[in-house]
């Protein structure tokens, strides 16, 4: 991933590494507690790496799309819980960015991107997960203003978030209002011991008539489902799909290092054909699996056409190895790669996590499998109608 840095990102980058060496110290900690303490969160906002992906008018530091994905890379190494809160909250601001109002930009960016507060991505609900259209969070005018009644589940940092972007259907549209904590008939309820990702705060959120200024809405009733919640989890999957690369490559530098150093029948592993096939296909993955994190993070900067589908591609992929190849590299390491100190067992359990997130794996390669099929027969009709024809070949 560094060797394609220009200058600018390549400043980001060597910038975070200070603060990723000293969260890293933390992270352990974060697993123990089930939780990325405030301490570390307050040190990410004097860092300015909250609003780091923010526009510079609103108080951020305007970073492009791989300097973002940078970030979740490096930290995906050892805390892919930590990466949880750049993709919740980034998708907030992205979002405000994107389709809020001037008074909702004006009022939401320069506190989420100072780190004053922090924004939640809530569109899952205990009785809806990969088919979104079917939310039944509800939305509804009276005499008090717009009335939120519904669950959401499994929401990413949402024990800890102020400001939430919470889908829902207003008169049966799709619909998204940013809603704060505190409001009256809100309840936020944590969820602990989850396989996975399990410094990431997560909750359940309960919405029972709490009233939200219309001024709140962000697009129009009927854009939230179609278009608004996908332009985020573009997003959201550039951080899934960076992060779970972070995890390959923590644990190919884990077992590689093993492997040239552990002996056993007289040699090292690294000498063991077996292993090398296993090192040589985690590399192999690795090395691919960049070039789908790089090819997504520049369809997003650029707003090519099929970003959403490179996204997802690059989400797919990158996650699927990692989640094969970590239980590989435990293997290889033996009982030393099932010490908890060792990271290892942390990015398997991280690894499954963001397989099932951010659209989970199986519902995602059926898009796939339909886009490469059509992309395929384009190309086709490409090749084809690019011919040369006889008489270029002539003048040729
Ligand atoms: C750690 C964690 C963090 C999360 N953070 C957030 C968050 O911040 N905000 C948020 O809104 N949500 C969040 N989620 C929820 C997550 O997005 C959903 O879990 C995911 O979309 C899948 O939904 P589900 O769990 O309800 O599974 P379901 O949709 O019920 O599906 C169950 C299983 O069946 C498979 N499946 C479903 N439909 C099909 C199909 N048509 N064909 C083949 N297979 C299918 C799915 O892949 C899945 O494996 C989080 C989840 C986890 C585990």
């Amino acid at each position: 991933m560094y060797e394609s840095l220009n200058e600018a990102q390549t400043a980001h980058v060597s910038g975070f590494k200070g603060l990723l060496d000293k969260l890293r110290e933390k992270s352990g900690e974060w697993e123990e507690n089930q939780g990325v303490d405030r301490q570390s969160m307050d040190m990410m906002a004097e860092e300015g790496i909250l609003g780091g992906y923010v526009s510079q008018e609103y108080g951020g530091m305007a970073w492009d799309a791989l300097t973002y994905g940078m970030l979740n890379f490096m930290a995906g190494q050892f805390s892919p819980s930590l990466t949880g809160l750049f993709n919740v909250h980034f998708m907030v601001t992205k979002t405000i960015e994107k389709w809020g109002t001037e008074y909702q930009k004006a009022k939401w960016l320069p506190r989420l991107a100072s780190g004053e507060i922090i924004g939640a991505f809530a569109l899952t609900e205990p009785e809806v997960g990969s088919d979104i259209q079917e939310v039944s969070a509800t939305y509804t005018a009276n005499e008090h203003g717009i009335s939120l009644s519904g669950t959401k589940k499994w929401i990413t940092f949402g024990a800890v978030a102020d400001v939430f972007l919470v889908f829902g259907k207003q008169g049966g549209h799709g619909t998204v209002y940013l809603v704060e904590k505190g409001i009256k008939g809100f309840e936020v309820e944590p969820i602990k011991s989850m396989l996975g990702f399990r410094g990431a705060h997560l909750a359940k959120l309960k919405f029972n008539e709490c009233i939200v200024g219309e001024d709140q809405l962000i697009g129009k009733p009927g854009m939230a489902l179609n278009f608004i919640a996908p332009y985020a989890l573009r997003y959201g999957r550039l951080s899934v799909a960076c992060a779970s690369l972070g995890i390959l490559k923590g644990g190919l530098e884990k077992a590689s290092a093993y492997a040239n150093e552990r002996m056993t029948f007289g040699k090292k592993l690294i000498d063991q054909p077996i292993l090398q096939d296993l090192i040589a296909n985690m590399g192999m993955a690795y090395e691919s699996a960049k070039f789908f994190c790089h090819k997504a993070a520049e369809s997003i900067e650029h707003d090519l056409p099929k970003s959403l589908e490179a996204v997802m591609a690059a989400k797919y992929y990158t996650s699927k190895m990692a989640a094969k190849h970590i239980p590989e590299a435990i293997q290889l390491m033996g009982a030393t790669g099932c010490l908890e100190d060792n990271i290892l067992p942390r990015l398997y359990r991280d690894a499954k996590i963001m397989e099932v997130v951010e659209g989970s794996n199986p519902v995602l390669v059926q898009y796939l499998g339909k886009h490469f099929a059509i992309k395929s027969r384009q190309e086709k009709l490409n090749d084809f109608n690019q011919k040369p024809s006889i008489s270029q070949y002539d003048l040729a």
